[in-house]
């Protein structure tokens, strides 16, 4: 599994080799258009790589600036969620089973946290074992309801069949902005830090966020 995992990785560079070096060979020969097709294909790999996570293959941090500090008149369409997510006494993951199974670990907490995202959202790795999530075009409750299914999902899935005795369970501060009057999206994200310091203060294993009527901290465990 792991194995595979990695192999996955390893092929995009792969193809773009193959682009690179099929472009040459038609170079050589003279024939332009397709070596610069080859090179247009090996130019679009490229750059998605750049946009790539190397461990986890979600977005990464350069993708996610982009979306968040794009030009003015391409500010994120809103309704739009954004919940930053963090793995829950990771340190002790690595300390216990060694950096190779926290790098696992991080793989596939990134898979589940990308399943059943809304249509134009993401999954980007902020940094280190935190991740955001991008939730565009759905309200308030309906940004609660994937987040804290996407807890559930990680609380919930069999990490023993990893190492045994393994136990993983992320925390998440989600800060949604509707169509009225939003924040910049720098300062929404700020907002979902303050919450996620929140459910990491009440206990971990929850998600934090303001209730539409109040702004009184809500959380939610299994
Ligand atoms: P908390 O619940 O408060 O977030 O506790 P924590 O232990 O998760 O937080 P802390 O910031 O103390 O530790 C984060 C750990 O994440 C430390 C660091 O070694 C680990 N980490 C960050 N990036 C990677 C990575 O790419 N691979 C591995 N294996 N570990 C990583
Ligand atoms: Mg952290
Ligand atoms: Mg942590």
């Amino acid at each position: 599994m792991v194995a595979e995992d990695e192999g996955a990785l390893r092929r995009s560079p792969d193809l773009l080799h193959l682009h690179e070096a099929v472009a040459t060979l038609f170079a050589t020969q003279g024939d332009w258009r397709r070596a610069y097709q080859h090179l247009r294909s090996a130019l679009d790999i490229a750059r998605d790589g750049s946009l790539r996570d190397a461990l986890t293959s979600s977005y990464n941090r350069r993708y996610l600036d982009e979306r968040l500090y794009g030009p003015f008149d391409r500010q994120p369409a809103r309704p739009l969620g954004i919940a930053l997510v963090d793995l829950d006494r990771f340190k002790r993951v690595n300390d216990t089973y060694g950096h190779l199974v926290g790098d696992r670990v991080l793989r596939r907490v990134a898979d589940l946290l990308q399943e059943e995202l809304p249509p134009g959202g993401f999954c980007a790795r902020y940094g280190g074992e935190e991740f955001v999530l991008w939730l565009p075009g759905v309200d308030a409750r309906h940004a609660v309801r994937i987040v804290d299914a996407a807890r559930l999902r990680v609380a919930r899935h069999p990490w023993s069949e990893l190492q045994p005795g393994l136990r993983v369970t992320i925390s998440a501060g989600l800060a949604h902005e509707g169509a009225d009057a939003p924040a910049p999206p720098e300062r929404q994200l700020r907002s979902a830090d303050r919450l996620l310091y929140a459910a990491k203060r009440a206990g971990r294993n929850k998600v934090a966020y303001h209730d539409a009527q109040s702004t009184q901290l809500i959380t939610h465990s299994e």
